[in-house]
């Protein structure tokens, strides 16, 4: 079997791997000969110089190469912990090793055998000691792989201990490196310093010094970037070469029009912003911008400015927004603005009869309609344009580029702009919408204020309560935010139909309103229409407020079992509130039982900044999490880590958007074609022709 063993062979053809271990090496995502190459280890182990015992630092993690003296194995007089002790020696001074409720330990370490310790060493009762110290019991002094050198430490997992990884990683490594092939153009490697693919395997796995090591890993995390850019340069060529946009007129009459009447004058990001937009959509390649822009910033105007422009040019412009109540919101809105020039708009969604929804779509078929506003699902219903020149994706914070691929599945390619108020960090949006311009909003219109955030305990909620009477007295808003609609979910969590229960009985005299997703269409509408017109002074209600709900009276925002919303999730909620003249209030209610769940809290009281939250999230949750791009894999990276590789993100970035712009098809570079395809080609939906 060996002879024929490839490096795609599955690696249970490796000798000395049957199928258990096959199905073991699988959990740590290694299937494939290949795969082993790229185990990446967790941490090494300096194996160079022997620490004596005597000069390591108590307080601080080490290697020990000591020698076992004798094992003793007792039971605490208390409970049932059961406590093994292995007194060790290096030759000179002694110390102990320490385990607690580990069966079978002193079966394994043997009076004599020499291991390897990697712990905290501490200082207890005067002797050195290391607590559940992870060990390695060594081969004789004479194994090649395991002393004088700086030793990997893979991943394990149990039924595979490290010795026995390490040997097949190099039985791989020996085999197969000289066969490896450089996918990356040499000139490349020159330009940005880097190392030859086998220096850099071999450096991953047996570096021979720190700097080795460093330069190995960049080596490997910029291939991974590297890929990643190029195959969103190379599907960004092709959908530019296959799809033509119409050429749309800029600062035409109605635009003009619309932006001299604006009761304020534009931020400079906003003028920035529609400068962008407008050098995107006076060509003939579709445009594809992502606008970030945190709640409040005034993204509504740069999508009105956006869709007069191809109104001007005599197209049609849709607006997409995420749900009914909000696309319901942006109409009334528009149409008051836009009706008075003139401009004919149509709201879509599904609280038409047949009669109504058809005349509309005749309208919007013929082109008496020029603006269309609806939900997402506008594009994928049966919607015939007369003349589609723009979309706008409101409020759309998951990959704007499948709403994409929608319209072009429907023989559309308007000019794209996807709006969205969650940031997203810099580092990640290049990564996961790296085919999309990203224009930016970081400066609010004049006069907005902070909403003060507190985290309160349950014990303190009859001092929320009588915050929020004053506030209600005071002619302000609140909303009370839950996140389950019935008790019966989950356990210990007030569900939104028991707190509007128990908070119409706390506040008999007040008018408290009960919003959430299964409400129907109508009776939900009917809810919000209230809130905003004063009817209610209390709003309970799930997330599903969480979007561009809009009433500057509102000062107070609750939200109760806060931890068990997301950080992003939680900013948007906030950005309810804030929203007119008075000062506001945002109060975290719960008890978290994990430190993830009390650090979103503390992160959210500490900043406003939507950025800084982005950045808190993603070191928190990790890309695949927050983009939902975690079954695309296109961010589940080996070595890459968008936090640390910020830098060589942008490097990749660059050198893939070279390569592509000389070379669109890779015809140079077969290997690494194939390498692109293999590795992406599914999850960037990359066909392989063409
Ligand atoms: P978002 O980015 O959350 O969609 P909006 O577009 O709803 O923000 O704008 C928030 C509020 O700020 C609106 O009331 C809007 O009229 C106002 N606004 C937008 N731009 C400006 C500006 N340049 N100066 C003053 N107010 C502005
Ligand atoms: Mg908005």
């Amino acid at each position: 079997m060996t002879s024929a063993l490839a490096l795609s062979s599955p690696v249970r053809y490796i000798k000395g791997v049957g199928p258990k271990r096959a199905a073991l090496l699988s959990r740590l995502g290694v299937n494939r000969v290949d795969d082993l190459l790229f185990l990446i280890p967790r941490r090494y182990e300096d194996r160079r110089h022997l620490t004596p015992l005597r000069s390591t630092m108590a307080g601080g993690f080490a290697t020990v190469l000591a020698r076992v003296v004798g094992v003793e194995r007792k039971r605490a007089q208390k409970g049932n912990l059961e406590i093994v002790t292995a007194l060790i020696t290096d030759g000179n001074s002694f110390a102990k090793a320490i385990w607690f409720n580990r069966k079978g330990i002193e079966k394994l370490l043997k009076p004599g055998c020499s291991v390897a310790f990697y712990g905290k060493v501490e200082v207890r009762y005067g002797w050195l000691q290391i607590a559940n110290p992870e060990f390695e019991i060594l081969e004789g002094e004479a194994s090649p792989e395991e002393m004088g050198k700086i030793v990997p430490v893979y991943p394990s997992t149990e039924g595979l201990n490290q010795r026995w990884l390490r040997r097949k990683v190099r039985e791989v490594l020996e085999q197969f490196l000289p066969s490896i092939e450089d996918p990356l153009p040499q000139s490349l490697l020159a330009k940005r310093n880097l190392l030859p693919l086998r220096e850099a395997l071999s450096g991953i796995h047996y570096p021979e010094s720190e700097d080795h090591w460093r330069k190995s890993r960049t080596r490997l995390a910029y291939d991974e970037l590297f890929l990643l850019q190029l195959g969103l340069a190379m599907r960004r060529k092709r959908y530019e070469r296959d799809h033509k946009a119409p050429r749309l007129l800029w600062s035409g009459s109605l635009q003009r029009t619309f932006l001299k009447n604006l009761p304020f004058s534009l931020t400079s990001a906003q003028e920035r912003v529609l400068g962008e937009i407008g050098s995107d959509v006076e060509k003939d390649v579709p445009m594809n911008r992502l606008l970030q822009g945190d709640v409040g910033s005034g993204k509504t105007l740069i999508a009105i400015a956006s869709m007069l422009s191809a109104v001007d040019s005599g197209y049609q412009a849709a607006l997409m927004a995420p749900t009914e109540v909000l696309a319901r919101q942006h109409y009334i809105r528009v149409k008051e603005t836009l009706g008075r020039m003139g401009i004919r708009c149509a709201l879509l969604t599904s609280g038409f009869s047949q009669p109504e929804r058809e005349a509309r779509l005749k309208g919007i078929a013929s082109g008496e309609v020029d603006v269309v506003i609806g939900t997402h699902a506008l594009i994928q219903e049966d919607v015939t344009f007369f003349k589609l020149g723009l979309v706008v994706i409101d409020e759309q914070h998951r990959f704007g580029v499948l709403q994409r691929q929608t319209l072009t599945s429907k023989g559309l390619h308007p000019h794209v702009l996807v709006m969205t108020a969650t940031p997203i960090p810099r580092t990640l949006a290049i990564s996961v919408y790296g085919d999309l311009s990203v224009s930016v909003l970081d400066e609010f219109p004049p006069g907005r204020k902070d909403v003060t955030t507190r985290w309160v305990r349950r014990k303190e909620l009859a001092k929320l309560y009588d915050f929020i009477r004053t506030e209600a007295m005071a002619g302000r808003q609140i909303y009370w935010v839950c996140p389950v609609i019935e008790e019966s979910e989950s356990q210990n969590v007030t569900s939104v139909l028991e707190r509007y229960e128990n908070l119409k009985e706390t506040f008999a005299d007040l008018r408290v309103g009960l919003m959430h997703g299964q409400l129907k269409s109508g009776d939900k509408d009917e809810v919000y229409e209230d809130f905003v017109g004063g009817k209610l002074d209390i709003l309970v209600s799930t997330s599903v407020i969480e979007v561009g709900i809009d009433v500057p009276n509102a000062t107070t925002m609750v939200i109760e079992d806060a931890h068990r919303f997301g950080l992003s999730q939680l900013h948007q909620l906030r950005g309810r509130v804030g929203r007119g003249s008075h000062k506001s209030y945002c109060f975290l209610l719960g008890e978290p039982s994990t430190p993830e769940g009390v650090e979103r809290l503390k992160v959210l009281c500490a900043t406003q900044s939507g950025f800084d939250i982005a950045e808190s999230d993603l070191r928190l949750r990790g890309p695949g999490e927050i983009c939902g791009t975690r079954q695309h894999g296109i961010t589940d990276f080996r070595v890459a880590d968008l936090l640390r590789d910020a830098s060589l993100l942008e490097m990749a970035r660059e050198d893939a958007n070279e390569l592509i712009s000389l070379d669109p098809n890779l015809e140079e570079f077969p290997s690494l074609k194939a390498k692109l395809l293999a590795s992406l080609g599914e999850g960037l939906s990359l066909a392989l022709t063409g």
